[in-house]
């Protein structure tokens, strides 16, 4: 299924029209930056289920094991060697233009930042992995400089303050989201008249109920995504085309 230009430009009139826009994105706008989603056909825990243990915080808090498997994983990750593709400099386009106001994402990756999008204009509701943080005192600080320890040899580096256990700066299962992120996120949801929801299934709680809110207040709810979601049936358009591809020819029309 191909987008109509007719489609495209009534996109583009709503988004030129928008006095406040929200986006949000999931794993499907860094697969074309060689980073694979979690969850799908070819995802890491589709195919190694006892990798999901690492990002379950019940395993990683209790067993040993488990944190040295994470730190072998984030160590050879995907994620340091990434670039941000041409979807993601679309939405930095949009920035420029005056267009989106809020960037939600279920990504830990970094790349919108990384694309130039204005730091204080996103809000990483699952928190990222440039940083890691100890799980007993306050301490957080550059995932780098902690990674530096394992390649040195430390299998499972503890906290140099408290000797607690160290993660990264990402929400794992069973660990609570960042209250005052979520809120920046309903409060932008609420305010959009145009909400873009871009390569993410809206299955997930809180990224499920970001589109709710919005249609709520009347925004236009514009989905972008390869696979079907249970908003499709309500959103204003969908669009399943190569994001890379049809983002930047959207933003183009803005
Ligand atoms: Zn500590």
């Amino acid at each position: 299924m191909t987008t109509t230009a007719a489609e495209l430009e009534q996109i583009a009139s709503w988004l030129r029209n928008a006095n406040y826009v929200t986006v949000l994105t999931g794993a499907g706008i860094s697969t074309e930056s060689g980073i694979p989603d979690f969850r799908g056909p070819d995802g890491v825990w589709t195919k190694n289920p006892a990798a999901e243990k690492t990002a379950t915080l019940q395993y990683y808090m209790s067993d040993p094991a488990v944190r040295r498997l994470a730190w072998q994983n984030r160590v050879k990750s995907e994620m340091w060697t990434a670039e941000p593709n041409a979807a993601h400099r679309a939405l930095v386009d949009l920035e420029h233009k005056g267009r989106l106001q809020t960037l939600v994402t279920q990504n830990i990756d970094g790349l919108h930042h990384a694309a130039g999008q204005s730091p204080e204009i996103v809000v990483e509701i699952h928190g990222n992995v440039r940083d890691a943080k100890c799980m007993t005192c306050d301490w957080h600080g550059p995932m780098a400089a902690t990674l530096e320890r394992v390649r040195e040899g430390e299998d499972d580096p503890g906290c140099r303050l408290c000797g607690g256990i160290l993660k990264s700066a990402t929400i794992s299962f069973g660990e609570n989201l960042v209250a005052a992120d979520l809120q920046r996120s309903q409060i932008a949801a609420g305010r959009a008249d145009v909400f873009l929801a871009i390569g993410t299934s809206l299955a997930v709680f809180p990224a499920a109920g970001l589109p709710d809110i919005a249609l709520r207040n009347n925004a236009r709810l514009v989905i972008l995504n390869a696979e079907e979601t249970p908003f499709d049936p309500v959103a204003d358009v969908v669009v399943r085309d190569q994001l890379g591809t049809v983002l930047p020819a959207l933003v183009a029309l803005v």
